[in-house]
């Protein structure tokens, strides 16, 4: 049987999120939380794949104790179970630690052939993590994935986005992808999801349970810094074209047109 792991994220539920000038680390207190919305696409893969070959589906995620509310969730969609990585040594991790927590639980898991990841998350955005947990774990990689075509015992055929249009890969398992919106619409909770998830133990992870290096974890292990926050401006400056009748409608037309041409946009 197939064994899939799919990492989650819990992000604000806002986009008005507020940062902390001076560590440059989010404020996340006070803010409602939601599975990053990008990642229910990762749970419906997970789980169509179930429905179509037979697996085990475990949803995992990096974060305070009460990201526990993401993995119910994804319970409740149709995940199997869910593992929390939660303690004091991973805050102020960046993606570089998160990327080695997440790659270091799935080690101990031991048993994966596919591991899935949103294409990013609606609050840092970086796109970095499921590529950085492939690297960890010397898996072979696919970003931007809009189609799983086939598994195999010992590969997948996959579709992915680029520039031009798409790109068919085959690529050996164990295997990371990371998806797009395109590859499916998710589902909705069910009520016995639901009920099941109510009622599932979900083990915490720490660095007690995990073989991890301190010099890894948290702010010592994140080489990246934030040096200075700057909020973008936003200057639009419209112009509005007043029409009263035929004549002035052609006028407004034509210099619309006009504009249009001479910033080259047709
Ligand atoms: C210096 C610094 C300090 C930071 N301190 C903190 C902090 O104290 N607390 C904090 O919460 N964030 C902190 N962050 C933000 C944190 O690094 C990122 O939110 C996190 O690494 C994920 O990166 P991302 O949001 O860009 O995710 P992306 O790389 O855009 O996410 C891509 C996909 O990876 C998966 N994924 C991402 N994050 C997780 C996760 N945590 N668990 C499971 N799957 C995941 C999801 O499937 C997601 O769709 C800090 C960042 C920096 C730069």
């Amino acid at each position: 049987m197939l064994q899939i792991i799919i990492a989650i994220k819990q992000v604000p539920e806002t986009s008005n999120v507020k940062m902390d000038e001076v560590t440059g680390t989010m404020i996340r207190e006070g803010v409602e939380s939601i599975i990053n919305p990008l990642d229910l696409y990762a749970i419906e893969a997970g789980i169509q794949l179930k429905e179509k070959y037979g697996a085990k589906v475990t949803a995992i995620t990096m974060g305070p104790p009460s990201a526990v509310k993401a993995l119910r969730e994804a319970i409740a969609m149709g995940c199997d179970d869910g593992i929390l990585l939660s303690g004091n040594e991973f805050a102020g991790s960046d993606t570089r630690a998160t990327s080695y927590v997440l790659a270091e639980a799935i080690k101990k898991i031991k048993a994966y052939d596919l591991i899935l990841t949103g294409e990013r998350a609606t609050d840092g955005d970086t796109g970095q993590v499921g590529p950085g947990i492939a690297s960890f774990l010397g898996l072979s990689l696919s970003t931007y994935t809009s189609k799983i075509i086939e598994i195999k015992s010992k590969y997948i055929i996959v579709e992915r986005l680029i520039e031009e249009g798409y790109e068919t890969l085959k690529m050996p398992l164990p295997a990371l992808l990371t998806v797009v919106k395109e590859i499916n619409y998710p589902r909705l909770p069910t009520l016995k999801g639901k009920q099941k998830a109510k009622k599932i133990m979900i083990p915490i992870w720490s660095k007690k349970n995990m073989r991890l290096k301190q010099s890894e974890l948290g702010l010592n292990g994140s080489p990246t810094r934030v040096v200075k926050i700057d909020h973008p401006k936003v200057i639009r400056k419209g112009t509005i074209l007043k029409v009263s009748d035929e004549k002035t409608l052609d006028e407004a037309v034509n210099k619309m047109i006009k504009f249009i041409q001479k910033k080259e946009l047709i």
